[in-house]
């Protein structure tokens, strides 16, 4: 089903996400500088779609994921989810809606609480939002669902510490679908696991989108691994969208220098033709985003950077299928 077929979940309109950061040295009357995690991107999600999102440490992916969610609050924009801007609801509207979109940490070990059992830790959001379900009901739909994430319904009173970090990922996803949401946030989801438990993990993941219907934007270092499991991808640099596209055409034609760097530095399975394939090797250091490049944030470390690119940033222009913010391109 092409894009145009499906109903839209969620559009991210200027989404803005700033810290005030106080400096060092600052006069007590100094205004805070703000840091710009997030600088006023748009994206669209799709019912079923997957939605990868790259970028260097740094360039605002996780934080744009937060304040979709609800974890950061969004200094301007609007997140809206199924035609309601979620910035503008008050904590109880805001909290019920939160059950239609749910979060999958990095850490899987860290993000499960310690001291309690991983049935408890399954069942906390049941409990939260349905507090009218029986014990049993919860015990049952727990069970179900640790069974969908490959785990054995009688290891329900066992604690994280008993688990591998791939189980421990499989409890976040029930913890995570329990509520059967429509959304998941998958965090860099599978960059602490060994490689081969990661391909369980994502394979897991497709299967349950399958079956569940899900939406997910999936955010993670490894292009590869986002080439694997997304419809489209999003690719970040300091806080801004500078290129979205289908999977394949921004694998295979990126259109952004920056997006260029990326993709040509993603290994080749063909070993002749990883052997002479040249990479594009970025020069210098990812700016701070509290004092960002004027005009286009990337123009510091282009290779055709002009005096046009320091005086206007560029626009995301294009369509859902593929949209990209440089002059040149
Ligand atoms: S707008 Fe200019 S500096 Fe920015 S990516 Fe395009 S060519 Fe490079």
């Amino acid at each position: 089903m092409s894009i145009a077929e499906k109903n839209l979940l969620l559009d991210v309109k200027d989404l803005k996400v700033h810290f005030p950061i106080a400096a060092k040295s600052a006069w007590p009357w100094s205004k805070p500088t703000p840091l710009k995690a997030v600088d006023g991107v748009n994206i669209r999600l799709y019912e079923g779609e997957t939605l990868g999102v790259v970028g260097e440490s740094g360039c605002g992916k996780s934080t744009l994921a937060r304040a979709v969610i609800g974890l950061v609050e969004a200094t301007d924009g609007e997140v809206v989810w199924l035609g309601q801007d979620l910035t503008k609801l008050d904590e109880v509207k805001k909290r019920s809606k939160r059950k239609e979109i749910q979060m999958i940490f990095q850490d899987p070990l860290a993000s499960l609480n310690p001291r309690m059992n991983i049935g408890d830790i399954i069942a906390e959001p049941l409990r939260t939002f349905y507090p009218e379900l029986s014990k049993d009901e919860v015990k049952s739909r727990v069970q179900k669902m640790m069974t969908k994430v490959g785990l054995l319904p009688n290891v329900i009173n066992r604690y994280p510490h008993e688990f591998s970090g791939g189980q421990c990922q499989r409890i976040g996803i029930a913890r995570a679908l329990i509520l059967e949401p429509k959304l998941i946030i998958c965090d860099e989801p599978v960059s602490a696991l060994d490689v081969s438990i990661q391909a369980q993990v994502v394979n897991l993941l497709k299967e349950l989108q399958t079956e569940m219907g899900l939406s997910l934007i999936f955010i993670a270092h490894d292009l590869s691994v986002v080439k694997h499991i997304s419809d489209r991808v999003l690719v970040m640099y300091l806080g801004n969208a500078v290129e979205l596209a289908e999977g394949n055409a921004l694998f295979d034609e990126p259109r952004h220098p920056y997006t260029k760097a990326l993709m040509s530095a993603v290994p080749i399975p063909d070993p002749d033709i990883e052997r002479n394939k040249e990479i594009q090797l970025l020069e210098g250091d990812l700016p701070s985003p509290m004092n960002p490049p004027s005009g286009c944030v990337f123009r510091t470390r282009c290779p055709l950077a002009s005096e046009e690119c320091a005086k206007r940033k560029p626009e995301l222009r294009g369509d859902d299928h593929h949209a990209v913010s440089c002059h040149k391109a």
